[in-house]
């Protein structure tokens, strides 16, 4: 039964715009349902970039938003780190814009070691835990540093769980595949997840919002992530057909999403 809902939470990719053009009916959509008082927050799990750039993107596009409407999964470690684990030792395979985000919290980032040898590790009884992220300079060194740290007892933490990230041009490998590639090596698992379809995002996205989860409407085009995350945390869930999931994929959820939309302007006629 549809629930009277307060805030609406958009995924960003193949949700509300792709590249850098808004979606059709993206911009229209989010600007009647904030007429009819609906707050929104924007959810990403790339953490290539401050959410400053991401609000910035946004209103470039037309829709007006502030910092504090954005969530990325860079912001959701750091939060969490910051207020669970604030002294670990991080060692982070990831791009600048994820170590400038968790130092800006308080934590403390090991530097790379900017030695000749790509075989040189930093010693790994320096490093408390490894932070896996999208990083387009990964290489061997950065590997075997987090390999040798794991397999010393470092806590495995990681920024998303999605194998690809989608970019203009086609998709790139995403935190998943390094994910894969550590799990494998030290026959352990990833000890936390930060973006979606992680709880924590739920959690900050809820204390963003002031709303509870049973008055919010999840929306996005991953079934796998944003779908599952909203319905597991008790929201309402739409997906949108703009992105990677079909009609067929979504009907053939043994749970499926409360609503199936073409694109964001379908949320308009939906009674909530
Ligand atoms: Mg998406």
């Amino acid at each position: 039964m549809p629930r009277p809902i307060d805030a609406i939470i958009f995924d960003l990719d193949g949700t509300v715009y792709l590249g850098e053009d808004a979606l059709p009916g993206a911009v229209e959509a989010i600007a009647e349902l904030r007429r009819r008082g609906k707050r929104t927050l924007f959810v990403s799990n790339k953490p290539l970039s401050p959410r400053a750039v991401y609000a910035a993107k946004l209103t470039r596009l037309g829709i007006p938003t502030n910092e504090r409407e954005v969530i990325t999964s860079a912001y959701v470690l750091g939060r969490h780190l910051a207020s669970s684990a604030p002294h670990l030792r991080l060692y982070v395979i990831g791009e600048e814009s994820l170590r400038a985000e968790l130092r800006g919290f308080g934590l403390t980032v090991v530097d790379e070691l900017m030695g000749q040898n790509h075989q040189e590790v930093i010693n790994p009884t320096g490093i408390d835990a490894v932070v896996v992220a999208l990083d387009r300079t990964l290489d061997y060194r950065k590997l075997n540093t987090a390999y040798q740290a794991l397999k010393a007892g470092a806590h495995f933490f990681a920024t998303n769980p999605d194998s690809t990230c989608p970019m203009p041009g086609g998709d790139i490998p995403d935190a998943g595949a390094t994910i894969a590639a550590l799990e494998h090596l030290t026959g352990r698992r990833v000890d936390l997840l930060a973006g979606k379809p992680s709880p924590l995002t739920v959690q900050v996205a809820v204390a963003e919002l002031g709303v509870e989860p049973s008055r919010c409407l999840m929306v996005g085009d991953r079934l796998d992530t944003d779908i599952r995350m909203g319905r597991e945390a008790g929201m309402m869930t739409a997906v949108v057909l703009s992105g990677v999931s079909s009609r067929a994929d979504a009907e053939r959820m043994t749970e499926p999403p409360d609503w199936i939309i073409d694109n964001l302007e379908g949320l308009l006629a939906l009674e909530m």
